[in-house]
This record gives structure tokens, sequence and C-alpha cells, in this order.
């Protein structure tokens, strides 16, 4: 990128735009963020982004992207009531082939609700002397020079103003962070650039999600339970994720025919219907503090910026505007610290625009494989995810690490740091499991994980965080 760096603008001041925004506050003299939504004083749900109101899983990797870039951010969180989560010994999973074994080790998470990462994101990069956050302002188009080459700024629509509401912003670089609903498309045909291809992977899953009080004398050493069908058990599942303020997310989920319900009492009854009823137990004599938030625009979306040839200088697309991915796996926010890391390398460098976009490829192309592969095996998934014989092949694999996963702690903990993306998927060929596999295979291993009744006790040892 050669253009002057005095000015850059965001679009979106959600995850993606702030930790944009993060990286060119060390590369420009100013850095404008906007946003159409207002934002709120307080940790709480917005209307720009409707899945706040679903469960939000910080990715291991994800946190330790948000120390890096803002250090203190956990303790923040922590400070506003997240609690920490260690996945091998605070989770319980249940999975067709039963319980996960529990253990310690130093696989930690930082809980709490989407609101609070986002409110604690958005104060910690507003306090940054060099950027300015502008709510209810609207991108409503792009601005370029007469040859329509380059980018120069944005075209605004201030929702709160009677008059003078559209005005024009210049800018040296825009990057659109405006997520799902993005106008890129749009803008881009506008100018005269061919959009994008797309490839769309649709699971058809559905969400639904409420805040419950944790009741004060639960009786239960986990924090986080999860139980989860995977096909050809069927596509049913749950979560409980504790988040600030003793507080419980319930979030159920079910693709195509098993979508959950989103009214009363059937939200309850569906976890009735789930391979283990621990979830059920845990949650019919509770109190819900919230309605049910129901949500079912989760298809994986990849736009092909990387394919095109023509495109314009000073302009940039990340996010879920460029990538979106099914929620279910967790992989958004991480994702976006993943590309706010690609931003600053490619800062770095005097590379066009088109390779930024080339760049960001590369780097979403293992979450977006750990998803869509997943995802292919669902019935009636629509899109281009018929797997090909080595995908097919490796599903298999992963069938039976999965299975190997619930009687074996080396698995187990291997399983959860690729699903972190702190550990690449060929961390699942190591011998050791590599061996455990075949053994089943050779044997044809009837489905045997540990007891399907009781949730196995934590461990009496725990491991410092970190
Ligand atoms: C149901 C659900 C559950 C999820 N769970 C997880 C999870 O567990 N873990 C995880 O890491 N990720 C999860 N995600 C994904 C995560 O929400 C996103 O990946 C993450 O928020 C990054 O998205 P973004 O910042 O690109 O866009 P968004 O979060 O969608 O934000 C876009 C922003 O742009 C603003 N905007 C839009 N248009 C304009 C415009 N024209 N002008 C100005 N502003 C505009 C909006 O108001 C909004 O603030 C989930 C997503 C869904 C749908």
């Amino acid at each position: 990128m050669t253009a002057p760096r005095q000015h850059a603008i965001v679009i979106g001041s959600s995850v993606a735009g702030l930790l944009a925004a993060r990286i060119l506050s060390d590369h420009f003299e100013r850095v404008t963020v906007l946003d159409r939504d207002s934002l709120p004083d307080e940790p709480e749900p917005r209307k720009g982004v409707p899945q706040a109101t679903h469960v939000h899983i910080l990715l291991r990797r994800g946190g330790l992207i948000l120390e890096d870039l803002l250090p203190g951010f956990d303790v923040e969180l922590a400070q506003a009531g997240a609690p920490l989560i260690n996945w091998t010994s605070d989770f319980v999973y249940f999975t067709p082939a039963g319980w996960g074994p529990r253990f310690p080790s130093t696989l930690t998470t930082r809980g709490g609700s989407r609101g609070l990462l986002e409110y604690t994101l958005r104060h910690r990069v507003a306090a940054r002397s060099n950027i300015a956050l502008e709510a209810r302002c609207e991108a409503i188009g792009l601005l370029t020079n007469e040859d329509r080459s380059k980018v120069t700024g944005v075209r605004l629509n201030y929702r709160d103003r009677t008059s003078d509401a559209r005005s024009n912003l210049p800018g040296d670089l825009i990057v659109d962070a405006s997520g799902r609903t993005s106008h890129v498309l749009d803008w881009l045909t506008d100018l005269g650039y061919t959009p994008p291809a797309e490839t769309v992977i649709d699971s058809h899953l559905g969400y639904a999600t409420r805040v419950y009080q944790r009741p004060p004398h639960f009786a239960a050493d986990w924090r986080v339970m999860m139980v989860r069908a995977r096909p050809p058990y069927g596509t049913r599942g749950g979560l409980i994720y504790p988040i600030e303020h003793d507080r419980w997310m319930v979030n159920l989920g079910g693709a195509g025919d098993e979508r959950p319900p989103t009214d009363d009492p059937a939200f309850v009854e569906f976890m009735r219907t789930f391979i283990h009823p621990a979830l059920y137990e845990a949650i019919k004599d509770t109190e819900p503090l919230s309605p049910v938030y129901g949500y079912r625009r989760t298809e994986n979306r990849w736009r092909h910026y990387e394919q095109l040839t023509r495109w314009p200088e000073n302009f940039v697309v990340l996010g879920d505007a460029a990538y979106a991915f099914n929620p279910i796996y967790g992989q958004g926010m991480t994702v976006a610290g993943l590309e706010a890391q690609a931003l600053d390398r490619w800062l770095r460098t005097a590379q066009g625009c088109l390779d930024f976009q080339k760049s960001l490829a590369k780097v979403v192309r293992l979450p977006w494989l750990l998803a869509t592969n997943e995802d292919s095996r669902i019935p009636g998934v629509e899109g281009n995810a018929r797997p090909n014989r080595l995908d097919a092949l490796l599903q298999r694999y992963i069938d039976e690490v999965v299975w190997l996963a619930s009687a074996d702690a080396v698995t187990f903990e291997t399983f959860v740091r690729v699903s972190h993306l702190t550990a690449p998927p060929t961390a699942l060929m190591q011998p050791h499991i590599a061996l455990g596999v075949l053994k089943r295979w050779l044997r044809r291993l009837k489905p045997a994980g540990q007891s399907t009744d009781s949730i196995p006790a934590a461990p009496a040892a725990r491991l410092p965080a970190g």
C-alpha cells in the first residue's frame, strides 16, 4: 500500500472493524471507525449485531491475539466478571461416543457474553488517541477518483441529522468490515467492477438461545456443558456457557428439520430430545432471564476476492463481509484477529490491495476447511460441499478421533486444541492418535466411550492458567 498514510476509514465497529482499527492506528495518523448503529455505554447486545444475543466463544487463539494487540484485555474481562474456562477440566462434553475425559491442562479461555467482549474491545480501541468512533453514521457508497481506479473516501448518511445528513469523508485507505450484510458487492458493481464469485455451504443450522441465572446452590463442578449429536446420530445439540454475573447462556442448535424452537415450553422440551438428558436436567427448573432468541443465517460464505484481476486501490474488505463461517465452530472473532494480523503484515509491505485480499484467502483457508468439512456431513447441506475421496477418508478418520477422544486424554486435548486453532489439524495425525485410529479400524470397534450415564468427575489437581 503506497498511498499517503494520513487517514484510514473503517466501515463497521464490530469485532473485525475494531481490530482492524487497532492495527491501522499503528500505521496511519488517524483512523475513523463508522457504524450505522448506536453504540451502547454498557456491555449489552445491540441491533446492528443481531448475533450478539447468542453464545460467542472466544477461542484460545483469538484470546491470545486480543491480549497481544491490547495487553490487559483478559484482566479487564475478568474484572467485569467473565469466568475462566479450562477446556479439559471445566468442560463436560457428551458426543455419541460418550462423555469426554476430564484432566488438568493449561488450555484456558475467558468466557463472557458477546456484549461484554465487544464493549471491552470498543472501549480499549477508542481509548487510543488517534482513533475516532462515529456512531449512527452509515456508509452508503464509495467515493473514487475520476477513472474509478482508486477509492478516495466514503459517502455517509448521519442517521440523526435532519439537515446535512449526507456528506463525504475522504480517506487514504477504506476498510469494509460491515459484516454479512455489507453492501460491498453493489458498491463494486456500481463502480464498474466485477463482483467476486461466492462459495456458499449451508447446513441450515438454526440457533435458539436464552439467558438463565445460574442457580445459587447449583452443585456442579463444571463450567461448560455441551451435548451434541453428530451425523449419522442427528444434528441436535446444546451448550451451557458461562457469562458474567453468574449467568448461563443456553444455546440450542439443530440443522434442517431439527432446528430448535423459539417458544416456551418447547425450548426446554427440545433438550429432552438430545442424545443425553444432562442439559435438560440442568436447565429444567432454572428461571430464565431473557426471551428465546432465534437465528438462522448461519451459512459458510466465501467471497473470492482473491480470484479477481481488477480491484480499486486503497480499498480492502475483511471480517464477515469477506468470509463468514457457520458460527457453531466459534471461529468468526478469532478469524477477525488473524485477519487483523494479516493487515499489519500487509501494511508493512508496498503491495497492492488485491495482494491483501489474496493473503487473507490463505489466512482463512484452514478455519474454512474445518467448518465446511464438518458441515458437508450434514444431510441436506447445500452448496459445493460434496467431499472428494480424500475428504471422505479424512472425515472417517475424524470420526474415529472423536470416539478415541472420549477415552483418551491426549486425543481429547489435541482435538480441543485444533478446534481452538492453536494446533494444526496435522496434530491429529501424531503417532499416538494415528495408531489408536488404526487399531479401531482394524478391530472394527463398536462405538465405545465412557459411561453414558454420569458426568465424569473433575480432576483433583488443576494446573495454573496459561
Ligand atoms: C449466531 C452467531 C453466533 C456466533 N458465535 C460465534 C462464536 O461463538 N465465536 C466467534 O468467534 N464468532 C461467532 N460468531 C461470528 C461473529 O459474530 C463474527 O464473526 C464477528 O462479529 C465478526 O464479524 P464482523 O465484525 O465482520 O461483522 P459484524 O459483527 O456483523 O458487524 C458488522 C458491523 O458493521 C456495521 N455496519 C453494517 N453496515 C454498515 C454500514 N453501511 N455503515 C456503517 N456501519 C455498518 C454494523 O452495525 C455492525 O456493527 C457468531 C455469529 C453468529 C451469527
